[in-house]
């Protein structure tokens, strides 16, 4: 399928749902594209999955912003990559660098930069570890074997908005919750 073909399709696939996360937010290595930057050298041509950049050509299309969390040790071959393949701009954070935590710090730092909650957030990688961690952080977490594709995508949209339904449904309980209690209170105080 050609990149416009996956935009058009990621478009439509967007527009499937009424809630949407503010900003996807990328893992590089095995998720955008099929290797680790530091066993490559700066000079070659990489290349991405076949469905990343049509996804995110849609999902600039429908105003998502979209940012990177790397744990790469190589940031500047990281960069340079991202620069040959032209999508370097598209990103609003990019957060790359190596840490012992599962992504938490990178996360964290993109939401400072961006001012977007983590409950607003959608998170891609290919590594478990990072997904409970960064999920454990209110952002949907969506693990990927083969890179993002287009089912990653839907997969990852459909769990967005079940996470936020969930969320919403809990306040409006809390909410209920709350009100019964102090209206109850006052009762008792008259
Ligand atoms: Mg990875």
């Amino acid at each position: 399928m050609g990149d416009e073909r996956v935009k058009t399709e990621g478009m439509q696939i967007i527009g499937m749902f009424q809630v949407l996360p503010k900003l996807v937010v990328f893992d590089l290595d095995y998720t955008l594209w099929p290797f680790y930057c530091e066993c490559r050298s700066k000079h070659e041509m990489p290349s991405l999955y076949p469905h990343v950049e049509g996804i995110l050509y849609a999902l600039n299309d429908k105003g998502i912003d979209i940012a990177i969390a790397s744990r790469s040790p190589t940031p500047d071959i990281a960069n340079t990559f991202l620069d040959k393949l032209n999508i370097k701009s598209m990103f609003v954070a990019k957060e790359i660098f190596s840490s012992c935590t599962h992504k938490t710090e990178h996360i964290q730092k993109i939401h400072l930069r961006t001012g977007v909650p983590f409950k607003s957030m959608l998170f891609f990688d290919d590594e478990k570890r990072n997904i409970q961690a960064v999920s454990k952080m209110g952002a949907t977490s969506i693990f990927v074997e083969n890179g993002v594709n287009l089912g990653a995508l839907r997969q990852g949209l459909a769990e967005f908005s079940e996470n936020w339904n969930t969320s919403e449904k809990n306040k409006l309980k809390w909410l209920k919750k709350f009100c019964k209690s102090s209206n109850s209170s006052e009762e008792e105080q008259k």
